[in-house]
Order: C-alpha cells, then sequence, then structure tokens
C-alpha cells in the first residue's frame, strides 16, 4: 500500500466511527480481544462451546449433546449413549456460580451426541477415524487446556469438575479421582501408605496440604468434598458416610480428569469426575437446580479450606 493510501485510510477509520458509517475499516482485523467471562464462543467448530470464566473452577460436559449430523461417522466401538442432561446440569451449576458470585466459572461443552463423538476418550476411539470429529475433539481439549491455563494465570490454581450422568443400580454421585474401586476399598491406613494419592486428580493439593492431611483425609474424611455433599443431602462416595464404592458398578474417572487433573505434567490443576444418577437429580429443573445449589456451595467451602480461596460474594 502506497504510504499516502495508508494515511487517508488512517484518517477515515476515526472519521468514518464518528459518522456511524457501516463498513468496517480498511485497516487488518486487530488481534482477537480477550473473550469476557460469561461470553460463549464456538468453532471454528460449530458444535463445541467454549465459556469463558473468570474464577478458578472449569467445568467440561462431554456427553451432554444430542446433535448427530449426518456428515459425521457414526461411532461403531466404546459407549455410544449420551448422559442425558448433563450439559443442563452443567448449565445450572455455572449458574449457580453466577448467582452466587456476580462471576462466572469457565464451561466446555460438546454438542454432539455421544454416537458422533467422545471427548471423553483418547483421540483414536473418541472420533474412530472421522476428520470432522477429530477437530472437533482438537478443539474441545484446546479449549479445555486454554481454560485451566486461564484460571492458573489468574488465580496459581484451577479445579476441574468434569460432570457426567450413570446409569448404575445405586443412586449415588460418584467421585472419579482417578482411584478404582479396588484401590479405594483399601482402608484409610493401606490408603495412606500408598503413593496412590500422587497418581489422583487431588496429587496437587495434597502436596500443598502434606503432611497436614492424609490423603485418605483429603479423598473421604471430615471435610471432604464427599462429606460436604452427603451432609447436604446428595449421597456421595468416596466420603465419611460412604468412603469405599465397594461391590457396586463405580466410575473412577475418564481421559479428561486423567489428562488434566492427574497428570504429573500439569501443575496446579486439581479436580475431579462427577457422576450423577438421573432420577431426583438431573431429571427436572428443578433436581438440577438442587444439585446446582449443594454443589457450589460444598465447592466453595472445600475451596475455601483447602486453598484459601474465597469466591466473591454478589453485591
Ligand atoms: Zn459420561
Amino acid at each position: 500500500m502506497r504510504p499516502a493510501l495508508r494515511y487517508f485510510l488512517l484518517l477515515l477509520g476515526p472519521v468514518a466511527f464518528l459518522h456511524g458509517a457501516p463498513f468496517p475499516p480498511a485497516a487488518a482485523p486487530a488481534p482477537a480481544p480477550e473473550i469476557a467471562a460469561g461470553h460463549s464462543t464456538f468453532g471454528p467448530h460449530p458444535h463445541i462451546e467454549s465459556i469463558a470464566g473468570d474464577l478458578p473452577i472449569v467445568l467440561t460436559a462431554p456427553h451432554g449433546g444430542s446433535l448427530r449430523p449426518a456428515a459425521l461417522a457414526t461411532r461403531t466401538e466404546g459407549v455410544t449413549t449420551a448422559d442425558l442432561n448433563s450439559l443442563d446440569l452443567a448449565r445450572a451449576v455455572a449458574d449457580e456460580f453466577f448467582a452466587r458470585t456476580g462471576h462466572h466459572v469457565a464451561l466446555v461443552a460438546s454438542h454432539l451426541h455421544r454416537s458422533k463423538l467422545d471427548p471423553n476418550r483418547e483421540l483414536k476411539e473418541a472420533a474412530q477415524g472421522d476428520a470432522t470429529a477429530e477437530r472437533a475433539w482438537h478443539e474441545f481439549h484446546a479449549s479445555v487446556r486454554a481454560a485451566l491455563a486461564a484460571a492458573v494465570t489468574r488465580h496459581d490454581f484451577a479445579f476441574l469438575v468434569d460432570l457426567h450422568g450413570h446409569s448404575h443400580p445405586v443412586a449415588r454421585l460418584e467421585l472419579g479421582y482417578a482411584l478404582d474401586a479396588k484401590q479405594l476399598n483399601r482402608p484409610d491406613a493401606a490408603l495412606d501408605a500408598s503413593e496412590l494419592i500422587t497418581l489422583s486428580t487431588l496429587g496437587d493439593l495434597h502436596a500443598r496440604l502434606a503432611p497436614a492431611v492424609s490423603p485418605a483425609a483429603l479423598l473421604r474424611g471430615p471435610r471432604s468434598l464427599g462429606d460436604l455433599l452427603t451432609t447436604r443431602g446428595l449421597r456421595a462416595t468416596p466420603s465419611p458416610q460412604e468412603p469405599q464404592p465397594g461391590p457396586e458398578p463405580f466410575f473412577s474417572g475418564g481421559y479428561i480428569v486423567r489428562t488434566y487433573a492427574a497428570a504429573a505434567d500439569t501443575p496446579k490443576v486439581d479436580g475431579l469426575q462427577i457422576e450423577t444418577h438421573r432420577v431426583g437429580l438431573r431429571d427436572t429443573a428443578e433436581n438440577r437446580a438442587r444439585f446446582a445449589q449443594i454443589t457450589a456451595e460444598s465447592l466453595t467451602i472445600f475451596l475455601h479450606e483447602r486453598y484459601g480461596y474465597d469466591f466473591p460474594v454478589k453485591k
């Protein structure tokens, strides 16, 4: 561009703005601004939604999508059934935090039905070779990484909550810390004597608190998340009330929490997978709001007591 013309366009910009001219400025687009907390963005893949947050909590909802575009191949291996209403449940939790604090948790969600994409699996099983599904998977995980990194930058830690729905016979929350039933079925002394906590999704938090708080106390003692949820009316394991899952089916945490909260290369990120039953919890808007209220209150207390973090209070 000739210098004179560039100068003319520079002058034209503010003039056009002052007169409310409908055409965009001719200059190169400015770098993308930081997305404001609470704003939802889709894309470039149209089925991955990311809501920016300014609190330390990052929610993920990988199995609540309902869209089955014909352009994407249908997955043929692994679990292909959706976690009914789990995206609505995540939104209810996000809404509850906003109501309490006037601020936003981050939320990353797939709107694709699980028969098209499973973001809670490694890429091969998740997309099963479909190039569009692979792009969606990459976008989901890039969004999770970005949300966690933003929370760590702002708060010096991030707490990931991956929300799911189960259909196991026992109607209780299954808290997935990347420790399976066999590991959790050990008595406290055996759990404390093992190195299992370092492999769990509370490994970084435990390192902050040790030796004052033992692994078993952090996972299922008084003031654990399981305790805070149970004493507020949501049955949960592990907790002081149900320290061990026992012989019943139990989800211990999948790819998302194991990748971002349990891995050694994600310092300052902890969290858990919460598996929820359907009846009485995610079946109606009223029940989802009750879960959201109890979960937000429990997380508020847990982050205060374990991280010394105080959520803002809405005025
Ligand atoms: Zn799920």
